[in-house]
């Protein structure tokens, strides 16, 4: 019986024999040398066979954060060539889709669609469509809700092609002047829980740390930095690639005074030891 791609997990689960040799991305593998675990061996080959044959490709491409120019060459050219464009917000992405000419069709995929819209994108993938992810701004996948797509995509064994380009904690970044060698990025930090121990362990950490935050929050935000981290240097990016971009950086109680809670923040916290003062 032939396993349902979508549903692989379930359906395809004993029913090969472990020692089978398969056909899987153009290579015979023998299963029981791919892992320990034979019976996920054989679902994950088993579900990839079916998929991969004649599956589209998924292109994860990324999109300006601000600045409509910041957008690649080959990125105009696959949006042009794909089958569908799956966006965000699809009014959204038509602003930029119209400044190059794009006029493939869209379909939107955002963080309230539900499972069925999921199985749809899958199913055209696996029909043979060619697929472009876009996201409301920067990279998909990063804390945005394309990771859901490229995922299932990726379980599958349909082919993903990443065209890269702007984001927004590298683009912060990239301007901070605080040590790159190594960072940690933290997406969004927790609304509630956890937080404090988050900030305890911030405090001691001896790399770059850097996340997003919303205009509501990053007041709050700053005023924890600064009761776990006193006088620790920060730099808040606002407004990246935009007219109203900012570099606004010091000890953290400073910042906070000139921030103002309107736009999009990156903000970036020095290490531990880091003496920077005198920006
Ligand atoms: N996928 C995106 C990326 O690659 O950067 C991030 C998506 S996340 C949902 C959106 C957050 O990124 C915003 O809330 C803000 O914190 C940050 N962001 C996006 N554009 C920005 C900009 N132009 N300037 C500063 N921060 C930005």
């Amino acid at each position: 019986m032939t396993p349902d791609p979508l549903h692989c997990n379930n359906s395809s689960r004993n029913t090969t024999n472990s020692s089978e040799n398969v056909e899987a991305r153009g290579k015979r593998i023998r299963l029981d040398t791919m892992t320990s675990d034979k019976t996920f061996a054989a679902e994950f080959v088993n579900c990839s066979r079916i998929a991969y044959s004649a599956a589209g490709l998924l292109y994860t491409v990324a999109t300006p954060i601000g600045n409509l120019s910041d957008i690649t060459y080959r990125a105009v050219e696959v949006l042009k060539s794909v089958d569908l464009i799956v966006a965000e917000d699809t009014r959204h992405s038509k602003v930029l889709l119209d400044k190059y000419g794009i006029t493939k069709p869209l379909e939107s995929f955002h963080a309230h669609s539900d499972d069925s819209k999921l199985d749809l994108l899958i199913r055209k993938l696996l029909a043979g469509e060619n697929l472009a992810l876009i996201s409301d701004a920067g990279t998909p996948g990063i804390s945005d809700p394309g990771f859901r797509l490229i995922s299932k995509a990726v379980e599958l064994g349909v082919k993903v092609i990443p065209i890269p380009g702007a984001s927004a904690f590298l683009t912060g970044l990239q301007a901070a002047g605080l040590p790159t060698d190594k960072f940690i990025y933290l997406g969004f930090l927790p609304i509630k829980k956890g937080r404090q121990t988050l900030f305890k362990k911030i405090a001691e950490e001896e790399k770059t740390i850097v996340f997003y935050e919303s205009p509501h929050r990053i007041q709050k935000t700053l005023s924890q930095i600064a009761e776990f981290m006193p006088g620790r240097y920060i730099s808040v990016a606002r407004e990246l690639t935009k007219i109203y971009e900012e570099f606004i950086a010091g000890p953290v109680e400073e910042v906070a005074k000139k921030v103002k809670p309107k736009g999009e923040f990156v903000v970036m916290i020095a290490p531990k030891d880091f003496k920077k003062f005198n920006r």
